[in-house]
């Protein structure tokens, strides 16, 4: 597979970045797509390992045939490189996009890992520019109806599999556009949204029924014969200080869904960091989102809080390869802050203690304070920053409340739908999938718990059938 001696003579070149002064002009997509050349080259670094740990559990959650699918790139055979990525890969224009590249990191490049992420990307997307990628219309019904609760990439992945499996999918979406976090949470410069719009394009050819703006109400659901309930992990974890419901404290999915549909409809957003001074507290890709999001939208500074300590340059030896390295990285967002303002938005084992707010109890300012390495507020270490607009990236502690009382559901201590005996049926018709049964995660995760209750299901019908 692959050059054997590809990954000497070539080094990784990933899809960079454009400019920091240019992107921060438009929402558009982040990187530069590389031409085939480079693409085939990177292709070719791809070794033949006897154990490929990229698509181990260390690596892909998809097990993508990763070195397959490399190595008929490197040889030039792309229609084929895609058909072999499809067997696996549910939606790779997404994961292409968003995927932390789990893969990379356990590739035996280690560091230097191949460009699995970019080579995925260029694959369908070749797809999609030569019209390899057309509608596959199941040959036969099964005469069963599935109703999948939430249009994320969990309920997408399921959606798609159930349907090809030849059942009748309705998915049934609270928001006024499909494709959950992918829509409404992750930014169209990391994921232009254009590119949701045309999956569902074309899973609405495949015969997927979409009914959006629809809160799931368990008395319409009699008319299926199972239901996929795929509602994500959206409750948002708020901070204990006084003052939160001050105008311009703000949960970040909020603010970030705010300007997504800003860019699609052109309009002002319900929020937006024009002209403020903006905190983000958390430090982790959410933060970083908003981050990006708010110098887009002419903010006059941002700050990003973090708890924890600043990771280590380097991994460990309690974090050895192929484990998913926990070392510093500096993402999009922070590299543009550091263009813009001159240093690291971050500042870390810090929190916010207070708010200010005027007499209209509008936030002027944030008192941001120290923390030990017990998490402990350290006294004197007060500081004021000015803040018109909080963002609370702190994550996530679960499926909301309205979603389990509707269903007569019982969260567990962590506010997952994770039956006991680990699979995904919670009860006579009904299962759960992606971020709502194993809580926050990432999209290749919510596709492949997507796809594993979409097996499960099809199962339990065809065994009430047999
Ligand atoms: C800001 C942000 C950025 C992220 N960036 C990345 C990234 O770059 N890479 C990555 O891998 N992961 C990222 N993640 C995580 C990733 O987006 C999630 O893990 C993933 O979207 C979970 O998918 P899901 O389908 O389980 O849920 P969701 O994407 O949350 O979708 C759930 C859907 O269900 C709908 N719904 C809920 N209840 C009901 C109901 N009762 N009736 C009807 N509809 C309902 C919701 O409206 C929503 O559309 C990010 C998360 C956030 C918040
Ligand atoms: S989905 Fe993510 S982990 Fe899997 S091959 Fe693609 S980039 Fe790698």
């Amino acid at each position: 597979m692959g050059k054997a001696t590809g990954f000497l003579e070539y080094q990784r070149v990933e899809n960079p970045y454009r400019a920091e002064q240019a992107r921060l002009r438009d929402f558009d997509d982040l990187h530069i797509p590389q031409p085939e050349a480079q693409r085939r080259c990177q292709a070719s670094r791809c070794m033949n390992c006897g154990v490929p740990f990229c698509q181990s559990d260390f690596g892909c959650p998809l097990h993508n045939l990763i070195p397959e699918w490399n190595d008929l790139l490197y040889r030039g055979q792309e229609r084929e490189a895609l058909e072999r990525l499809l067997q696996t890969a549910p939606f790779p224009e997404f994961t292409g996009r968003v995927c932390p590249a789990l893969c990379e990191k356990a590739c035996n490049l280690a560091e230097e890992g191949v460009t699995n992420r970019d080579n995925e990307l260029y694959l369908i997307e070749r797809g999609f520019a030569k019209g390899w990628i057309q509608p596959r219309v199941p040959a036969s019904r099964s005469g069963r109806r599935v109703a999948v609760i939430g249009s994320g990439p969990a309920g997408l992945a399921a959606a798609d599999l159930m349907n090809r499996l030849g059942h009748s999918v309705t998915v049934i979406e609270r928001a006024d556009r499909p494709g959950g976090l992918l829509m409404y949470g992750i930014p169209n410069m990391k994921l232009p949204k254009e590119i949701v719009a045309r999956r569902i394009r074309l899973m609405e050819a495949e015969g997927v029924s979409f009914r959006l703006s629809t809160e799931a109400e368990p008395c319409a659901l009699s008319e299926f014969d199972a239901v996929i309930l795929c509602g994500g992990a959206r409750k948002p974890r708020s901070l204990r200080v006084e003052g939160m419901d001050a105008q311009g404290v703000c949960f970040a999915v909020d603010y970030l869904s705010a300007a997504t549909w800003g860019v699609l409809s052109g309009g002002e957003p319900a929020v937006s960091a024009r002209g403020k001074h903006v905190v983000v507290v958390g430090g982790g890709d959410t933060g970083n989102d908003c981050v990006g999001t708010a110098l887009r939208q002419g903010c006059a500074s941002v700050t990003q809080l973090e708890m924890m300590p600043a990771p280590p340059a380097l991994r460990t030896d309690q974090n050895p390869w192929p484990e998913w390295p926990r070392v510093l990285r500096t993402d999009y967002g922070q590299l543009e802050a550091i263009a813009v303002q001159g240093m690291d938005p971050r500042v870390y084992e810090t929190t916010v203690k207070a708010l200010l707010t005027d007499g209209q109890h509008r936030l002027t300012g944030a008192v941001t304070v120290r923390l030990d390495a017990q998490h402990r507020p350290m006294p004197g270490t007060e500081r004021t920053l000015p803040c018109e607009l909080l963002l609370i990236a702190a994550g996530f502690v679960g499926c909301e409340e309205r979603t389990l009382s509707a269903f007569g559901l019982t969260a567990d201590a962590r506010g997952r739908l994770l039956p006991e005996d680990g699979t995904h049926r919670l009860m006579g018709k009904i299962f759960s999938a992606g971020d709502m049964r194993t809580g926050q995660s990432l999209v290749v995760r919510a596709l492949a718990d997507g796809r594993a209750a979409a097996r499960e299901a099809d199962a339990w019908l065809r065994r009430k059938d047999a």
